[in-house]
């Protein structure tokens, strides 16, 4: 690809990396999964299910992966065959279909979670203040595609009910009211478990502290 070819100005260099990240990991996803037999969406939603810890709902598998509902289905038919995951009525609804994992899906997902593990190792050369200038910088990307509706809501700390932000959380952590835990930077969830989403004003308040820390 050509220099500069998504600008010259730093917008465009920082896109310029993030795409060519994003082929290494494509091809480091297809590699895996090519290995294990599956896709690497069907291998998302294992992992998907494993971190929820319950069964979902085709609806919701296929909006947290942004994925359509043709391609869920399929992906979870094919899981389905392969006896990784089972699908049962929803306990608080009897016409919908829940999807959970078998204990060979069990088995299946914690390994498909190793694939990034070539990121995590070239991220933990990184010296720990560039990490955490590094997560910052992706929570406030992620917030803003989340804003533009570009990508699935996360259950983040950003949008938290229970988040109190700090101005400056390298003198003062953040804080989780819910968990009565002081938070760094590198703390802050993306997908938490017992997060419940804040107002529009508070998430607004927390934004506006966020954004302004460098
Ligand atoms: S409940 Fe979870 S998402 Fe909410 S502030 Fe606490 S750790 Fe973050």
């Amino acid at each position: 690809m050509s220099e500069g070819v998504y600008g010259e100005q730093a917008t465009g260099r920082v896109t310029h990396g993030l795409l060519r990240l994003s082929t290494a990991m494509r091809s480091q996803a297809w590699e895996w999964a090519e290995g294990a037999g599956l896709t690497p969406t069907q291998g998302e939603i294992l992992v998907l299910l494993m971190q929820r810890k319950g069964p979902m709902r085709l609806g919701e598998i296929a909006r947290e992966t942004a994925l359509t509902a043709a391609t869920t289905s399929d992906a979870v038919s094919t899981l389905e065959g392969k006896g990784l995951v089972e699908k049962r009525r929803a306990i608080d609804d009897g016409r919908a279909l829940a999807v959970r994992l078998t204990a060979r899906g069990r088995t299946a997902a914690k390994k498909a979670l190793q694939w990034p593990d070539f990121l995590s190792k070239a991220v933990g050369t990184l010296r720990e203040d560039e990490q955490a200038a590094f997560y910052r910088s992706l929570l406030k990307t992620i917030r803003q595609l989340e804003a533009a509706q570009q990508i699935p809501a996360h259950r983040m700390c950003l949008s938290c009910s229970h988040f109190e932000v700090s101005k400056n959380p390298k003198k003062v952590p953040h804080h989780c009211a819910l968990l009565q835990i002081d938070m760094a930077d590198t703390d802050l969830r993306l997908d938490c478990s017992v997060y419940e989403e804040g107002d529009l004003g508070q998430q607004k308040k927390v934004w506006k502290v966020f954004a302004q820390i460098a």
